[in-house]
């Protein structure tokens, strides 16, 4: 896979960690590849074209991988019971019953996870038995449910919890595709970070550089991951080494609730206090109103966050400089025009 360097990131972050394109596992399929049991592919263009620019895809096809040839006999999901209810799921031909792929599919997940590892996010195929990645059709005694997962894609999450992962058709609405693309650059930061070695300073300058992104997802929770952070090593004695998976895990975890507009709101209002000294009282009420028009749903986020790009880079300060919140992803993805 061809590392190609990124375009202009952030217009004031050229210098940020992701200069290269981020290692992304996918489902081959959705790359044009044909690789389904039909001999047929699912090419997604946003992903190939768009997300493309920035990821650099390792592509993965746990049919195929198991031996199942192309074209096949396609594979479905099956219990006897509800798994709600303790029923164990079985993958298995729909016509040959006997064909049970159940085991060779969780371990051809388990081989994987030498590269897994080093991936910064997943996209999975939606509806697959193997790929998908929730509410895939499980039959419970021959009646059709939604409470299946695919079962390579069910393992590889269970390995990597904090993994960004995504379907591709969950990535058409622009809530999920901004989520999702979010978790993957802040993964990638993160795991930047590790390359040059974890200390607590750094620990405490990427929950800084983070923060308001946090706070924007949720608020109390945001609060009790700083507080915790700020009390392990020096109240409760904590060692870096456990602490920062638990901080990980939990900083992922409120990342991969959406953000709300209310919660984006009191983040804005929060910069526009960084300004109140700085800008004309003229300036100052435009960016109120934007604000509010922005929290009555008459604006998308991407107005009120280039108004405070813009007067940030007149009147710059170190401390939101040093934050994400105003570059969270790449501009030219555009993921902030219609949320
Ligand atoms: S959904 Fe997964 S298993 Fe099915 S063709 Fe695509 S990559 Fe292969």
């Amino acid at each position: 896979m061809s590392e190609v360097q990124q375009t202009d990131k952030h217009e004031h972050d050229t210098d940020r960690p992701h200069a290269h394109k981020i290692p992304i596992g996918i489902s081959t399929c959705l790359l044009g590849e044909r690789v389904r049991f039909d001999s047929g592919h699912k090419h997604n263009s946003y992903i190939t074209k768009t997300l493309g620019q920035y990821f650099a895809f390792q592509a993965f096809c746990p049919e195929v991988a198991i031996g199942l040839g192309i074209p096949r006999e396609p594979i479905r999901l099956v219990s006897d019971k509800h798994p709600d209810e303790g029923g164990v799921i079985r993958c298995v031909g729909t016509k040959n019953k006997t064909l049970d792929v159940t085991e060779a599919l969780k371990n051809i997940a388990q081989e994987q996870a030498h590269w897994h590892k080093d991936l910064c996010g997943y996209i999975l195929k939606k509806d697959s038995p193997s790929c998908g990645m929730e509410r895939v059709k499980a039959y419970v005694n021959e009646h059709p449910t939604r409470a299946g997962t695919g079962l390579y894609a069910q393992v590889m999450m269970q390995n990597f919890p904090n993994l960004p992962v995504e379907e591709e058709g969950r990535l058409g609405d622009a809530r999920l595709r901004e989520n999702f693309v979010k978790r993957v650059f802040a993964y990638h930061r993160w795991v930047q970070e590790h390359k040059t070695g974890l200390s607590w300073n750094k620990l405490y300058q990427f929950h800084a550089q983070h923060k308001l992104i946090l706070m924007s997802h949720d608020q109390n929770l945001a609060r009790d991951l700083g507080r915790r952070l700020s009390q392990a090593a020096t109240v409760e004695n904590k060692e870096l080494d456990a602490f920062q998976e638990e901080y990980f895990s939990d900083f992922m975890r409120i990342l991969k609730k959406i953000a709300t507009r209310k919660n984006h709101v009191n983040v804005l209002q929060h910069l526009q206090g960084y300004l109140k000294k700085k800008i004309a009282p003229q300036d100052k009420q435009e960016l109120c109103d934007t604000i509010d028009q922005y929290a009555k749903g008459l604006l998308p986020l991407i107005v009120p966050i280039t108004l405070l790009r813009h007067y940030f880079r007149v009147h710059p300060d170190s401390y939101v400089e040093n934050s994400y919140y105003l570059s969270a992803h790449p501009s030219e993805l555009a993921l902030l025009n219609n949320i």
